[in-house]
């Protein structure tokens, strides 16, 4: 199929060059002159496993190529689909960009004969498809939905494992304005990708997708509220307790005397909380869709409110431990959102080091891919030291905390050997080192969830 992506930012471009990958021509469209070079020179705009070999086989094979032109992908195109990004601003996700492109796309279609189908991934809250999109298309290209065609597909994927998830969906959701719109979108993904196809109406579709975020990102809250409890006992340790939880068969079940730890199990975990350009932000605009609704939804805002303070608890514990924070030396390791990715949008670990930094602490901070956008983030904050080679440094660290849990960060924490691991303080963000390891080697060990 000849598909256009609106839009190639995380969402777009890996959506994009995994349907390339799947055998699609794509035509990638994007404002920014910079993201569209880079991908027609086979070069990634972002980091993500994979990503870069991929946009490499598809740009040389022909099957994919990126432009400014929004007319020369939605002429040339079957399908557009529509990634652009949807902040959350005061009251609401802000709708500015979408509703340009969507503009835009309405005026291309006046003139285009043959049938397009619109379809939106940008995570929007119900109702926007089918009043707002739909309402703009209309208007703009002077016909009326049907001679065109209408569907929402929300994304699943994850920053870190976006490839693999993309590639491998577990289901594919389609909410359709019409039969037309349907039988025609299903196409980009039939016969390509193995995962049951779910159709459902345009506004079902947009809130499976607020639905299940909130889900994963209120058992990482409810995994900090035991944490919380744990701490204020002066005895317990969360990560116990949770470990205890999840054994419950419901849970865990035990295949052939296997147990099985389903990957929902990774998000019953105390730490640093969420964070990223979904979660916070999708929690957000779901709270405010549902006021508006007249219904407040309690438990959403128990869950945004917990995630809220963590990062602040992180300080607090720190100040505690080092007396205070003035002129103490703190290695932070990690500063992307999550652990594979260069993602540092609502990270906590950039929140963390600015309220370091204003408690005039001295922070060296370390991510292995992360570093020129946290550089940027952090201009104007003082007292911060971005360094590619935290382990050689030869600085007596007193405290050092890990933000992300990459996997390197992990070699090196757990293996001990580094001098300032026996001096300084290791405070565990994520709950990601075995804490019995540490008590036995005599480094001072504490985190999220331990007294
Ligand atoms: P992003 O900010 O990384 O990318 C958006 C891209 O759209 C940018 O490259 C920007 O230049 C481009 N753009 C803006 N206006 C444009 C226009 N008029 N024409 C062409 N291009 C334009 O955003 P993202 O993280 O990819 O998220 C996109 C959407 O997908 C959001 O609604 C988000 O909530 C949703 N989503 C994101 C993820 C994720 O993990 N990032 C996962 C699932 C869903």
């Amino acid at each position: 199929m000849k598909i256009s992506i609106v839009g190639t930012g995380y969402v777009g471009l890996v959506c994009g060059v995994c349907l390339a990958k799947k055998g699609h021509n794509v035509i990638c469209v994007d404002s920014q002159d910079e993201v569209v070079e880079k991908i027609n020179n086979s070069e990634a705009t972002i980091f993500e496993p994979r990503l870069s070999e991929y946009i490499e086989e598809a740009v040389t094979e022909g099957r994919l190529l990126a432009t400014t032109d929004l007319e020369y992908g939605v002429v040339n195109s079957e399908i557009s689909i529509v990634c652009i990004g949807t902040p959350y601003k005061h009251d609401g996700i802000d709708l500015s960009y979408i509703e340009k492109a969507v503009r835009d796309i309405g005026r291309i279609l006046r003139t285009k004969n043959s049938y397009h189908v619109i379809c939106i991934k940008s995570t929007v809250i119900p109702s926007t498809t089918d009043t707002l999109i739909k309402n703009i298309l209309e208007e703009e290209s002077g016909k009326k939905t049907g001679e065109f065609g209408l569907a929402m597909n929300p994304e699943f994927l994850r920053e870190g494992e976006a490839v693999m998830d993309f590639m491998n969906p577990d289901r594919i959701v389609i909410g359709s304005y019409d039969d037309k719109s349907f039988e025609r979108f299903k196409k980009v993904y039939e016969g390509y990708f193995e995962a049951p196809v779910l159709r459902v109406s345009l506004r079902t579709a947009e809130l499976i997708k607020y639905a299940s975020n909130s889900l994963l990102a209120m058992l990482i809250s409810y995994s900090n509220e035991i944490a919380a409890i744990s701490e204020a006992s002066g005895v317990l340790d969360a990560e116990e307790v949770l470990y205890g939880v999840t054994l419950d068969k419901r849970i865990c079940p035990k295949t052939d005397g296997n147990l099985i730890r389903p990957e929902i199990v990774q998000y019953l975990k105390s730490g640093r909380g969420y964070g990223g350009s979904c979660f916070p932000k999708d929690l957000r605009a779901l709270i405010a869709f549902s006021e508006g609704l007249g219904y407040v939804p309690k438990l959403l805002k128990a869950t945004a409110e917990i995630n809220e303070k963590q990062v602040m608890k992180i300080a607090d514990r720190l100040e505690k431990e080092l007396t205070n924070l003035e002129g103490r030396r703190i290695l932070v390791l990690g500063l992307a959102f999550k652990q594979n990715s260069d993602d540092i949008r609502e990270s906590p670990s950039i929140r963390l080091v600015k309220l370091l930094s204003e408690k005039k602490a001295l922070i060296y901070a370390a991510d292995p891919m992360a570093l020129g956008k946290a550089r940027k983030a952090l201009e104007g904050y003082q007292g911060i030291f971005c360094l590619e080679e935290y382990e050689k440094i030869p600085i007596n660290f007193e405290a050092i905390v890990l933000m992300t849990p990459w996997q390197e960060y992990l070699d090196f924490l757990s293996n001990g050997n580094s001098e300032s691991l026996k001096t300084a303080l290791l405070f565990d963000g994520c709950r990601a080192l075995e804490k019995y390891k540490f008590n036995e080697s005599g480094i001072k060990y504490t985190g999220i969830g331990i007294s």
